[in-house]
C-alpha cells in the first residue's frame, strides 16, 4: 500500500491565520460535522505536525462534552457487541504519544463501557531478551486481536521507528526499511479482516512539562514517572521529526493515522470516541443469523 499523497476529498478547507509562525489553524465556517472533524485529524502524505494544534477544540463546548462522550461511548459499546457477535472482523487501535501524552487516559475514558470480554489491551515496553532476538514485528503480530475483538496497542510496533531511531538503538540502515515492513504488515492485517486505526495523541511540549511535574509532585502519581522520561523530553525535536516521518510514511487508505489534539483531555477523549465510532459505523457489523428458524420455539 502506498502512502496517501493526494489531498483527499475528505480534507476540509483550512484557513491560514496570521500568526508569527504562520501556522494553519482549523477554522470551520460553520459548526463542523463529526465526519469533517474526523477527516481533519486524518493524516495524508503531506503531513506537517504544526498544522495540528495540540489545543484545538473544533469549536466544541466543554460543558456539553461529557454528555456527548457518553452518547458516543454508548454507540461504540453497541457496535462492539455487534462486532463480537458477528465474529468475522477485528479492529486494532494503535496508540502512540510522548510520555504523559494521555494513552492510559484514552483507554480509561473512551473504552469504558465496552464489554471487557471483547477487548484486549497490550502495553509494549522495552523489548525483553526473547523479543529482541526476533524481528521487530514478532511481539506485535502475536498480540493482534482475533476476530470479533477490539485490540489496543498502548505503544506499538511504531516504537521501532521512534525510540529506536531517536536514541540510535539501531542504525539508519535498520530503521529506514521498517516503514515498508510496517506498511506490508498492516496491509496483511487489513487483508485478513482487521481494521487498523492509528492515533497519535499530540500533546504540546508545555503541557507535557506540566503533566510530568504533576506526576513528580503527586505521591499517588509518582509511580508513572521515570527519570528516563526527562531524557526523552530533551529529545523532543528529534521525536517530532521521527513522528512526522512515521506518520507520513505509513498513513495509508486502509490503515490511516489520526493526529488527535492532546492538550485538553476532554477534546482528546471526545475526538478519539468520534474516530472510533465512525470506524465501527463504517464496518457496520451485523448480528449473525440464528442457526435455525426460531419462530415459535418454546423452551420446555
Ligand atoms: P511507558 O509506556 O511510559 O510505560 O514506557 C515504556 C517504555 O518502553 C518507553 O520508554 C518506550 O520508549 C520503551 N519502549 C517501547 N518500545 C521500545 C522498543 N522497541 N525499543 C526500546 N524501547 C522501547
Ligand atoms: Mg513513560
Amino acid at each position: 500500500m502506498t502512502p496517501v499523497t493526494a489531498e483527499s476529498d475528505l480534507t476540509i478547507p483550512i484557513r491560514v491565520t496570521g500568526s508569527r509562525t504562520a501556522r494553519r489553524r482549523y477554522v470551520p465556517t460553520m459548526p463542523a460535522s463529526d465526519s469533517e472533524v474526523v477527516a481533519a485529524m486524518r493524516v495524508n502524505g503531506a503531513l506537517d505536525l504544526d498544522d495540528h494544534q495540540p489545543d484545538e477544540t473544533f469549536e466544541w463546548q466543554k460543558a456539553a462534552a461529557k454528555n456527548q462522550l457518553g452518547v458516543d461511548v454508548d454507540a461504540i459499546a453497541e457496535l462492539q457487541t455487534r462486532l463480537f457477535a458477528e465474529r468475522r472482523r477485528a479492529v486494532l487501535i494503535v496508540l502512540q504519544a510522548m510520555d504523559a501524552g494521555g494513552k492510559d487516559g484514552v483507554i480509561r475514558s473512551v473504552l469504558t463501557g465496552i464489554n471487557p470480554a471483547g477487548i484486549t489491551v497490550h502495553s509494549f515496553g522495552v523489548p525483553t531478551e526473547e523479543e529482541a532476538e526476533h524481528d521487530f514485528l514478532w511481539r506485535h503480530h502475536v498480540r493482534c486481536p482475533r476476530r470479533g475483538i477490539i485490540g489496543v496497542f498502548n505503544r506499538s510496533h511504531y516504537e521501532a521507528v521512534l525510540v529506536e531511531r531517536v536514541k540510535e538503538l539501531v542504525a539508519p540502515e535498520v530503521w529506514r526499511p521498517r516503514y515498508a515492513h510496517i506498511r506490508d504488515f498492516e496491509r496483511a492485517l487489513t487483508g485478513a479482516g482487521t481494521t487498523v486505526v492509528k492515533l497519535h495523541l499530540n500533546v504540546s511540549y508545555e503541557e507535557q512539562g506540566r503533566r510530568l511535574q504533576d506526576r513528580i509532585d503527586t505521591p499517588e502519581e509518582q509511580w508513572k514517572f521515570r527519570l528516563g522520561d526527562l531524557d526523552d523530553r530533551k529529545l523532543w525535536t528529534a521525536y517530532r521529526e521521527a513522528y512526522t516521518d512515521a506518520l507520513r510514511e505509513t498513513s495509508t487508505a486502509d490503515a490511516a493515522w489520526y493526529v488527535v489534539p492532546g492538550d485538553p483531555k476532554w477534546v482528546r477523549n471526545l475526538a478519539v470516541a468520534k474516530i472510533l465510532r465512525q470506524t465501527l459505523e463504517q464496518l457496520d457489523p451485523q448480528y449473525p443469523e440464528p442457526e435455525a428458524d426460531l419462530t415459535g420455539l418454546k423452551v420446555t
